[in-house]
Order: structure tokens, then C-alpha cells, then sequence
């Protein structure tokens, strides 16, 4: 099967989820990876360590506008005669998937967690992660959009083919005034650790517990989003329903309630562990770990220990 995956490569360095997406199309078939812009050609050959045979790269466009992307897409599906394409559902994939499945006439599968089964069925998150679908396509073409940190990336192979390509992407009816990205963080969306705080903390002078936790372990921070709306915290930070949602194999939340909105952009983490005064607070239900304690004196602590460990292993 000739599987088509598509890069996003607008950032500094190739995301961590381009590459799950690419291990995930080798799992189906024979992949080509497609991108636009400026990404060196040896991180672009990378991707073959991940299962890509062969990267067509547009350079006559940088950016993430959709509709060019979209253009780009069909054009290297077309090219490659894909019959699976696959995005990486984040904030591209999630905008050019759409477009494009209307364009090819092909079925989409938007948030996939899994392989396809058997019976050809694949898993997707519905309802904010709270519950689980199985879609399947019935179109001859199909669009995978694989929700991030679903699947550890996998090193099968050896660097791919780079080959210059025109997408056909047509000029931009966007203009890019100004992009600003966060500067020495971990990218939330692509973080495997992430310390979470909310209104518990009291105050935004407080946080420094939380940020020197995230340092020891090496973790993203992220808050609710009051904290950000009062201007606590970044508004990047903020998780949930109305935020950025995640899926870290860690998620720790201290004074936070768990409110369904909050939930809904963090239930997908491998494990969560929540800090709380109130026994009752809804956030424990949805804990793997919890503790009944004030934040203030569990975090310095918890922090202690972890130095600790880390000290002597
Ligand atoms: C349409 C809509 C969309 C929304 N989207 C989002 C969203 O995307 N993300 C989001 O987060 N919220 C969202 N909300 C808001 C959400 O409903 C909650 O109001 C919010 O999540 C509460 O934030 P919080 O838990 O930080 O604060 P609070 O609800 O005030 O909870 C603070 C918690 O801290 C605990 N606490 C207090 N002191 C300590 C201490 N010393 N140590 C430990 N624990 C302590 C308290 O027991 C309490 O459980 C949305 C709401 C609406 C209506």
C-alpha cells in the first residue's frame, strides 16, 4: 500500500509527532513523507530512520497556510497514487485533513489512537477523550489524522531520499505579520512530562515551585484556565477543552479541581497524579495517583525527592 505522510517541518526542528506519524504509516504500507519549506535536507532524510523511503519537499512556500497546504497534499497524493494519507492531529492536521478529504473525496478518521483492526475498524478518542469510537472508511482513499503521543516513534530504517517537488500550492492569501514562539520551554503539545498548577497556588508569585519541579524532571508546565485568563501564567499554557489539549505519559496537577472542561484537554495522559486539599475534589476520580495534601508543602517535597533519586541513580 502507498501511504503518504505529511510533515510539518515549519518549526525550528521536526516535531516529535511527524515522527509518530510516519511510524505509523509504515505500519500500513510504503511511506513518502511530504513537507514544505526550509527544513535541512539531512533532517528531512531522517525521517527515513522512522520508515519514510523517500521526502518530496516544496521549497517555493514556508508557513502553515492551509489552503496551500491542502494544494501541496493532493498534489504529492496524486503524484505518489497514495491511497492512505496521514496527518499528525495537531493544529495543521486538524485545519488540512478536512480540506483535503473534501478535495480527494476520501474519507477522514480524525483523532486515531491505533492501528486499524482486523475487521478494518480504526479506534478514534471521541467526546474530548471520554470515550473511544471504532470508524471505519468506506472510500477507496482514506485520511488518518493520528492524535500526538499515541505511539512511540520507532527507528526501523536507514536516512530517505530528498527530492525537490512543486505542489502546486499557488500563492498564499494569508499574510504572516508576526510569529512568536516560546523560547527555551518544551513544547507543550510535544512534552511527556507536564506540571500542572491552578488557582490552588493562590498566586502567580507562588510558581516557582511549580517551574522548579518541571525542571528537575525535565517536564513542560501548563496551567487551568483561570490562571491563564487572570494573566497568572502564558496563555500557551493553559490545558483543556478551551486550551491546548494533551497527552503526556505524566500529567501532575496541583490545585487543580478537575472540572470537566479542564479534563477534557488532559485525560488522554498515560498517568496522572493530582494534588489537592479537598478529599472531594472531582480531579481525583480520574487520578492513577493521588494525594490529599497542600500544594505548597507536597511539591518543594515531592521535588526533594526526585533530586534525590536522580542523585544516586
Ligand atoms: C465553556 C467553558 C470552557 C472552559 N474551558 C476550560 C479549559 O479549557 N481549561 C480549564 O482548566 N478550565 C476551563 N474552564 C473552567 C473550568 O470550568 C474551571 O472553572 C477551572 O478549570 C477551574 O480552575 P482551577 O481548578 O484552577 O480552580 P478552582 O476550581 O478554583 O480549584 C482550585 C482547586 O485547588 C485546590 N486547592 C486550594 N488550595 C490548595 C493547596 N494549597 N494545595 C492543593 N490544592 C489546593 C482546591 O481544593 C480546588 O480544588 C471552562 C469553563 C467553561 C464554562
Amino acid at each position: 500500500m502507498s501511504v503518504l505522510v505529511y510533515i510539518d517541518s515549519s518549526g525550528d526542528k521536526i516535531a516529535k509527532n511527524a515522527y509518530e506519524a510516519v511510524t505509523y504509516g509504515k505500519k500500513l504500507g510504503d511511506v513518502t513523507a511530504v513537507t514544505n519549506g526550509k527544513a535541512s535536507e539531512g533532517d528531512l532524510a531522517e525521517l527515513g530512520k522512522y520508515g519514510a523511503d523517500k521526502v518530496l519537499v516544496d521549497r517555493s512556500f514556508e508557513g502553515i497556510d492551509d489552503q496551500q497546504l491542502t494544494k501541496l497534499v493532493a498534489t504529492a497524493a496524486e503524484k505518489t497514487g497514495a491511497t492512505t494519507i496521514v496527518f499528525s492531529n495537531d493544529l495543521v492536521g486538524k485545519a488540512v485533513a478536512p480540506r483535503l478529504s473534501v478535495r480527494l473525496n476520501a474519507g477522514l478518521v480524525s483523532g486515531a489512537t491505533d492501528l486499524p483492526k482486523e475487521d478494518g475498524t480504526i479506534p478514534v478518542n471521541v467526546f474530548s477523550g471520554k470515550a473511544f469510537g471504532h470508524v471505519k472508511v468506506s472510500t477507496d482513499k482514506k485520511i488518518i489524522a493520528l492524535l500526538p503521543n499515541s505511539l512511540q516513534p520507532e527507528e526501523t530504517g536507514s536516512e530517505a531520499a530528498v527530492e525537490e517537488f512543486d505542489g502546486n500550492a499557488g500563492d498564499s492569501r494569508v499574510e504572516v505579520l508576526d510569529t512568536k514562539l516560546p523560547e527555551g520551554e518544551i513544547p507543550l503539545p510535544e512534552a511527556e512530562l507536564v506540571v500542572s498548577a491552578g488557582r490552588g497556588l493562590k498566586g502567580p508569585e507562588n510558581w516557582g515551585i511549580v517551574t522548579d519541579l518541571a525542571e528537575t524532571l525535565g517536564a513542560a508546565t501548563a496551567c487551568s484556565r483561570p490562571v491563564a485568563d487572570t494573566g497568572w501564567r502564558p496563555h500557551h499554557e493553559h490545558v483543556g477543552q478551551t486550551g491546548v489539549a494533551i497527552r503526556p505519559n505524566l500529567y501532575i496537577a496541583a490545585g487543580i479541581s478537575g472540572a470537566i472542561q479542564h479534563l477534557a484537554g488532559v485525560n488522554g495522559s498515560k498517568v496522572i497524579v493530582v494534588i489537592n486539599t479537598d478529599e472531594e475534589a472531582p480531579f481525583f476520580k480520574a487520578a492513577d495517583y493521588g494525594v490529599v495534601g497542600d500544594a505548597f508543602e507536597v511539591l518543594p517535597r515531592l521535588n526533594e525527592a526526585i533530586k534525590k533519586f536522580k542523585a544516586s541513580n
